[in-house]
């Protein structure tokens, strides 16, 4: 088995002073080891809930109400908090989208990744610090010597981006979620960050769950692809798939109102109206007041079924009959 992520049926739910708001609902899919995945989805799909719930870092309200998920055979959904210190310490790193939030401001750079690998391996203060400049260099910090003494804040947001991917790296982790990470970051900087992103993978064999809202991101990275709405997986597939042929109308829309990196579309047309409030649901399918293809049957809720080999839809247009339903 190469899977090295398997989420099951993931539900979270957030209970507020206001009501229950049931952010994930009945979330799967599975990572493979070194495997690139994205999960897409406008703000509100429940992307970012679904990777602070692997992480277990939901806050005080949020609660994982049902689903597993297996990291290389244990459940983290039942795991101690203990165990999962060590997990996140070790095994599962995270990278955000504001680097500056997560740094500590008072100590430089070389010095917090200094102190993060002599946490995880028994070695001496020069053989870190040898490390830590191998991992600048690594994730393409020109001087890095000069950044190894630099306080974060003296940093450009890259430069900032690649020192905290530094930091992640620095436990070896087998997983690497990366929430948003290059969206606060000009399209140049974007793009060398998402190289080395990519080149990491490839060589340390460490998997990543990228999360975006950004297609063109998804295209420069992902081998596999799971497009999130309003809180539910809606179609997955690898990417070729799902940039060629797209099943699930929300996908279509999405594709449609991202710039192609080839320039051949010739015009963009923008989703109309917004994902719907979890505590507002639509009865039946989810993306039915945005659909242009929304019909009668579609105020029933679809399943996600698999249509052919590793593509798997959610919508009553795609829906055979005799199409198997997904369970995992
Ligand atoms: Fe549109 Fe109906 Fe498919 Fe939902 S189930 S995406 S409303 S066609
Ligand atoms: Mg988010």
């Amino acid at each position: 088995e190469n899977v090295i992520l398997q989420v099951n049926r993931l539900k979270t739910h957030f209970f507020t002073i206001n009501g229950t708001v049931p952010s994930v609902e009945d979330v799967s899919f599975t990572v493979q080891k070194g495997e690139k995945v994205a999960i897409v989805g406008e703000s509100g799909s429940g992307k970012s809930v679904t990777s602070l719930s692997i992480m277990r870092l939901l806050s005080e309200a949020g609660k994982i109400v049902n689903g597993s998920i297996h990291f290389e055979g244990l459940n983290l959904v039942e795991a101690s908090e203990k165990e999962m210190q060590r997990i996140r310490g070790n095994e599962i790193s995270m990278i955000f989208q504001e680097p500056l939030s997560s740094l500590n401001p008072v100590m430089t750079v070389g010095k917090q990744i200094m102190e993060s690998i002599l946490m995880h391996q028994k070695i001496g203060k020069s053989k870190a610090k040898q490390q830590t400049i191998e991992l600048l260099i690594k994730v393409g910090i020109p001087r890095a010597e000069k950044v190894f003494s630099s306080y974060p804040h003296l940093l450009s947001g890259g430069m900032r981006q690649r020192v905290m991917i530094a930091m992640a790296l620095s436990c070896q982790p087998k997983l690497l979620i990366a929430d948003e990470p290059t969206t606060a970051l000009d399209v140049t900087i974007q793009k060398q960050i998402l190289n080395i992103v990519r080149e990491l993978s490839e060589k340390e064999e460490v998997a990543i769950l990228f999360i975006t809202h950004d297609l063109g991101v998804v295209a420069e990275l992902a081998d596999r692809v799971i497009v999130m709405y309003a809180g539910q997986v809606v179609e997955q597939g690898d990417v070729f798939t799902i940039f060629d042929h797209a099943l699930h109308p929300y996908t279509k829309a999405l594709l449609n109102s991202t710039p192609k990196l080839d320039f051949t579309q010739e015009e963009l047309v923008p989703i109309e109206g917004t994902v719907p409030s979890p505590t507002a649901l639509p009865t039946g399918c989810r993306f039915f007041d945005r659909c242009k293809y929304a019909a009668e049957d579609c105020k029933k809720e679809p399943e996600l079924v698999e249509v052919s080999q590793a593509h798997q839809v959610r919508c009553w247009l795609i829906n055979k009959e005799n199409a198997k339903t997904v369970h995992v």
